[in-house]
């Protein structure tokens, strides 16, 4: 039964997972917390990962009660991220891989979100809407290839609400969208606000002092448009923005209204975290793609990123994220 510690930290939280055969042992996470009306800086996000990871890597041996010998693997997130987190994590996980004698496991963090989200759901093929402070992208898995259908052309779902809330002085924990949420369940009057949705891909830059209604619905749009086109009956929601009620709510409407389903969504494993990566980690190992060491160095641009993850490559927007099925 092959076990393997998964560990992240390529934005603000750094965590710590272990898996084995499907089932989520552990998995134990710290987020780097700033003050209201702040951001984060790689420099000190890198610098507070490396305080916690030790510790969470052991929380997550613990809570699994598996011991290093116990391990298949170490799987890491190789990018896209923050360069300064994203080499704290790289460094761990090559010199517990050296240490312990294992494989090491070279993730695309992206993949990671998309192969825990299949673990959790009932669908093996879903569209998958992948929402977060990096990413939004509309992804379907055709010819061995996780294809985007459409995308953000400017900035990312999570990063357009992340910024709201910094203009508003909100707190960024448990997550900044949490307190943009919980402010307009409190709101009585919808402003009309630019629309920009340009064919299957979506602009937000034009809402940033506007936002989330709007910006909901035209991901429910685009969503639509790419269940129709591919003939899914299940939509998967993963990222961290994943726990916004408000879009659960609209994208279950909008499939109800087509005879499709959004896949359950577990809160715990949206935002980043170990198991995510320990998840897609297995897959490679069951695949037999480990990474040697030589080659574990860590990528920043989702551009050009190549996957080991189930063999996925991927490359700029159209070009999708390659993949071979493992089986
Ligand atoms: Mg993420």
């Amino acid at each position: 039964m092959p076990t393997v510690l998964g560990l992240e930290g390529s934005a603000n939280k750094v965590g710590a997972g272990v898996v084995r055969d499907g089932v989520i042992l552990s998995s134990a996470r710290a987020t780097y917390v700033t003050p209201p009306g702040h951001g984060f800086a790689p420099g000190p996000a890198g610098r507070h990962h490396r305080r916690a990871l030790l510790a969470l890597v052991g929380d997550a041996l613990g809570h699994a009660r598996t011991r290093p010998q116990d391990l298949d693997a170490i799987a890491f997130t190789k990018g896209p991220g923050m360069g300064a987190g994203l080499a704290v994590v790289a460094a761990v996980a090559r010199t517990l891989a050296q240490l312990w004698q294992r494989p090491l496991l070279a993730v695309n963090h992206c993949v990671g979100h998309i192969e825990m989200g299949r673990l959790l759901g009932p669908a093996p093929d879903p569209l998958v809407l992948y929402v977060s402070g990096g990413n939004t992208q509309v992804i379907a898995f055709s010819r061995r290839r996780y294809r985007i259908l459409g995308e953000t052309l400017d900035l990312a779902l999570g990063n357009c609400l992340d910024r709201f809330a910094r203009i508003l002085q909100l707190p960024n924990a448990p997550s900044p969208g949490h307190h943009v949420e919980r402010l307009a369940r409190r709101g009585r009057r919808l402003l009309d606000l630019p629309y920009g949705v340009k064919g299957m891909d979506v602009s937000f830059s034009g809402l940033l002092t506007h936002l989330r209604e709007t910006a909901f619905a035209m991901l429910a749009e685009v969503t639509e448009r790419a269940l129709a086109l591919t003939g899914t009956r299940h939509l998967l929601l993963v990222g961290g923005v994943a726990c916004n009620q408000r879009l659960q709510e609209m994208l279950r409407t909008m499939c109800g209204a087509r005879g499709a389903e959004l896949c359950p969504i577990d809160e715990r494993y949206c935002q980043d975290n170990g198991a995510m990566i320990a998840q897609a980690g297995w897959e490679m190992l069951r695949a037999g793609q480990t990474t040697p060491i030589d080659q574990s160095g860590i990528t920043q641009s989702s551009a050009l990123l190549v996957q080991s993850g189930i063999g996925r490559t991927r490359s700029r927007s159209r070009g999708g994220i390659e993949a071979t099925p493992t089986e």
